[in-house]
């Protein structure tokens, strides 16, 4: 049997897992908005070279925090941009979610190279790429989200999210980045 995916901050104050058994596409994004908030967090070596973020897409129900969750925060590059969350302790990417819990879906940001997850099978949004990316399995990613949020929305427990309370507000609040701090930490080839 395959084991959870234990995955930590860069300083080691916050852990989290990702169940084992939980299905997922492995997504490559080079989106300018991915690599903006890399280079706002100051972690540029989450970015592989050609400012791909890797990304599994997975249930939010999959994921728990087992270490350090008081330091967990909350950006938005825009105030009607993603929920993009990091660990605040040492600046740390971890995942995108929508602005509510009513899809679940969650993209876990990896350090490129992050064992357990297999291949990267999708490569999206390759006009922001920094290099020459083949955009590829962009409809085997869109199918796998809508196909486990609609399993999940079925039952309770597949509608589980550590991102958001009960009364379906973000467990903490959003900083949302100025145009000018946004503008800093865009990447050189943002449309
Ligand atoms: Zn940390
Ligand atoms: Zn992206």
């Amino acid at each position: 049997m395959p084991a959870d995916r234990n995955l930590a901050c860069r300083c080691g104050a916050m852990h989290w897992t990702i169940a084992a058994d939980t299905p997922g596409t492995h997504v490559e994004c080079y989106c300018a908005d991915c690599q903006t908030f890399a280079r706002h967090l100051k972690a540029v070596d989450w970015l592989d070279a050609a400012g791909g973020t890797e990304i599994f897409q997975t249930l939010p129900s999959a994921v728990r925090f087992t270490e350090g969750e008081d330091n967990l925060r909350l950006l938005r590059l825009s105030p009607k941009g993603l929920m993009r969350w990091y660990a605040g302790c040492c600046g740390t990417p971890i995942a995108n979610t929508l602005a509510t819990p009513g899809m679940p879906f969650v993209g876990m940001i990896l350090k490129p190279g992050t064992p357990g997850f297999g291949p990267v099978v999708t490569h999206a949004n390759v006009g922001a790429a920094l290099k020459p990316v083949r955009q590829s399995g962009i409809a085997r990613a869109v199918f796998g989200v809508l196909a486990r949020a609609l399993r999940a929305k079925l039952t309770a427990s597949g509608r589980a999210t550590p991102f958001f309370g009960a009364d379906r507000a973000p467990v903490v609040a959003p900083e949302i980045l100025t145009l000018a701090e946004r503008d800093a930490a865009r990447p050189p080839k943002a449309g």
